[in-house]
């Protein structure tokens, strides 16, 4: 079950090179267990793996990656409206949208192609075309490292928010490893067309009475056009978060520049869009040797070729430093950098 020394290329979707000291993949509690207790990775840290889509490994990793393969799907309790499932942590995300409306379900179609697992999902809230995770969340099925035990936490204790949960809380965080997750999925619900693009793309598809399964196809061929493919050039999707400023701040930035995009995020305070700000400082294909920004999009950094992680946080860095300097906004980092 345990190896030495494993290459990390193929699990991240940056595709840098990078190695693991120990490698392991387990499909049980019992397994993980054991895994814990080998006195070979006792005590070392520990760095739980999906698909490595939301990941930067700027070095080697001295410690433990492990990845938790199940990939079950369970009815738990049918209901009349809705009906809830639980789903193992292995499981491919996107192809779990596609089973959950082949099988009558609705309400994950807007998160349709978001690369990586099930067990991913609730870490950061994934969230995508006006839809975020935690909605059809009810509860998360953890293994605790510290108590040596299986938790079941439910919705409310999870703090999820934008791109957050307590599962990235710093206290907190690499203490919990998500086994399960069970959704409250509704057996018909409203569609959620608002988002910019999803109309048009339902237009353009001829749908005037859209289903579910139309909205899932529509999210998937603007996500296709939009977003550089994995397979083809290495990235990790949005590299940063849509920062959230007080209404003061993008009152400043409006006075200037009318146009940039700016939305209600509550409590007084305004959502600016990352990509925007990136845009207006000229660097959007912007390249450093083998990394560089997407030419598709601003909000994705890319591996041309043979970057490094340190030569991608190199470019993220410079990001970071043009957009404050020009805005004094500090824009945040999605992924998990090591
Ligand atoms: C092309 C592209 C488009 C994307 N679009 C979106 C988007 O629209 N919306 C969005 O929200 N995200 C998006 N992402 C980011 C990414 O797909 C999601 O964050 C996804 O949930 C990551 O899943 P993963 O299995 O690859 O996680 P990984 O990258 O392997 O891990 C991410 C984090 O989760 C932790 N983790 C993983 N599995 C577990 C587990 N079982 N228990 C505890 N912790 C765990 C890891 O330790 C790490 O901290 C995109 C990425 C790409 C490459």
């Amino acid at each position: 079950m345990l190896q030495e020394h494993v290459a990390l290329k193929p699990f991240n979707t940056f595709g840098v090179a990078a190695r693991t000291r120990w490698y392991a993949e387990v499909t049980s509690t019992t397994e993980l267990s054991t895994l814990l207790a080998d006195p070979r990775v006792a005590g070392l840290p520990v760095l739980v793996l999906g698909s490595g889509s939301n990941l930067l490994l700027t070095r080697d990793y001295d410690g433990l990656v492990v990845r938790y393969i199940d990939d079950h799907v369970r009815v738990i309790a049918p209901g009349r409206d809705s009906h809830l499932l639980e789903v193992g942590a292995g499981m491919n995300w996107h192809r779990f949208v596609d089973w959950s409306l082949a099988h009558g379900y609705v309400g994950l179609e807007n998160l349709a192609l978001i690369p990586g697992t099930i067990g991913a999902a609730p870490i950061q809230n994934i969230g995508a075309y006006g839809v975020e995770v935690e909605r059809f969340i009810n509860a998360v099925e953890v293994f605790d490292r510290e108590r040596r035990c299986t938790t079941i936490f439910k919705h409310d204790f999870c703090e999820f928010a934008y791109r957050f949960s307590r599962f990235k809380r710093s206290d907190e965080r690499n203490r919990y490893i998500v086994i399960n997750l069970r959704f409250r999925l509704p057996r018909g619900a409203e569609l959620h067309l608002d988002y910019p693009g999803i109309r048009e793309e339902l237009a353009a598809m001829q749908i005037a009475s859209p289903t579910a399964r139309d909205v899932f196809d529509a999210v998937v061929r603007i996500r296709r056009r939009k977003l550089p493919d994995p397979s083809v050039i290495g990235n990790a999707g949005s590299f940063f978060k849509n920062p959230i400023v007080p209404t003061a701040v993008a009152n400043a930035l409006l006075s200037t520049h009318a146009a940039a995009p700016n939305f209600d995020a509550g409590e007084g305070r305004r959502k600016l869009s990352a990509g925007w700000l990136i845009e207006q400082c000229g660097l959007k294909g912007y390249r450093d040797g083998a990394a560089g920004i997407s030419a598709q999009h601003a909000l994705v950094l890319v591996n041309h070729g043979n970057a490094t992680g340190a030569d991608l946080w190199r470019v993220a860095q410079h990001v970071q430093t043009c957009v404050r300097s020009r805005f004094a906004i500090t824009l945040e980092p999605e992924p998990v950098v090591i």
